[in-house]
């Protein structure tokens, strides 16, 4: 695909859709770790309650133009449900604008399996590695999310992940040493922040979701994509580690932010990555 108007075409139906289930991943975000249904129920003002109707679900617009408040009660709407649909929307046209058909080829095993002629093959890869990526980012984002708010990460966030991730490895099977490889560096990492007590102290459960994220991320990202990530976290940690000692409370809090700003940090550096790995 080279025409400029074709390649606008296909960032703009990539986006559309990004920014609608960017507002879907606000749900999940606020009903999993509270152990609620993401499947039915209407979404409702978290302050009164009241049913949203159509007008008020509009991703980012209807935040923008109904005067940021809460038609029913004027409480204001806190811009970060909006900026969640920013980023979504924003990530799928990247995704788009890098993954576009004729840069990629399907792999042999799949082309052969589908006998789909070289056009209808180039548009399927391209939709392919699309759907991949901007799938684990919303995993990774929820995780991520869930992670700022402080809250549990339910298991059922990192299965719904690594879905993506396997499809991408079967995609891509010349790559898998090299995902393996950031898998292995991801867990490494890891062990090594606990070895050195670069973690602030947390919970089991939190501990175990932190490992099997970083190790995810490794893997969907791939050796050298994940390598700035982990070391902008290292960095991070070290100097968290070395202020804290100090226990004044303006600084733990600050701290604290840092810590609880990693996750999404981590996902917005290796997401961009893992698009040109
Ligand atoms: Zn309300």
């Amino acid at each position: 695909m080279t025409d400029p108007f074709l390649i606008g075409f296909w960032i703009f139906m990539a986006a559309m859709p990004g920014l609608l289930i960017g507002s879907f991943l606000n749900v999940c975000i606020y009903r999993l770790p509270a152990g609620l249904t993401i499947v039915h129920g209407h979404s409702f003002c978290p302050n009164c309650k009241h049913n949203l109707g159509p007008l008020d679900l509009v991703p980012v617009f209807s935040y923008l133009l109904l005067g940021r408040r809460c038609r029913y009660c004027q409480k204001p709407i806190s811009s970060r449900y909006m900026r969640v649909e920013l980023v979504t929307g924003i990530y799928f046209a990247l995704a788009a604008a890098i993954y576009r058909p004729g840069v990629l080829e399907l792999p042999a095993w799949l082309a052969q399996l589908t006998g789909l002629p070289g056009p209808v093959a180039a548009f399927e890869a391209a939709l392919l590695m699309l759907t991949v990526s901007v799938l684990a980012f919303c995993g990774f984002l929820i995780w991520a999310m869930i992670s700022w708010d402080d809250h549990d990460v339910p298991d059922g966030v990192f299965i719904f992940t690594v879905i993506p991730i396997l499809i991408r490895l079967a995609l891509q099977p010349e790559k898998i040493v090299y995902h393996v490889g950031g898998l292995l560096l991801g867990l490494l990492a890891f062990a090594v922040m606990i070895m050195f007590r670069l973690l602030p102290e947390m919970q089991r459960q939190r501990l175990k979701s932190l490992g099997i994220a970083l190790g995810l991320l490794g893997l969907m990202a791939g050796l050298t994509a994940i390598q700035p990530v982990l070391l902008v976290l290292l960095i991070e940690l070290l100097l968290i580690t070395l202020r804290t000692r100090r226990s004044d409370p303006a600084v733990e809090r600050q701290a604290s932010l840092l810590w609880r700003s990693m996750p999404l940090q981590a996902l917005l550096i290796s997401s961009v990555l893992w698009l040109f790995f």
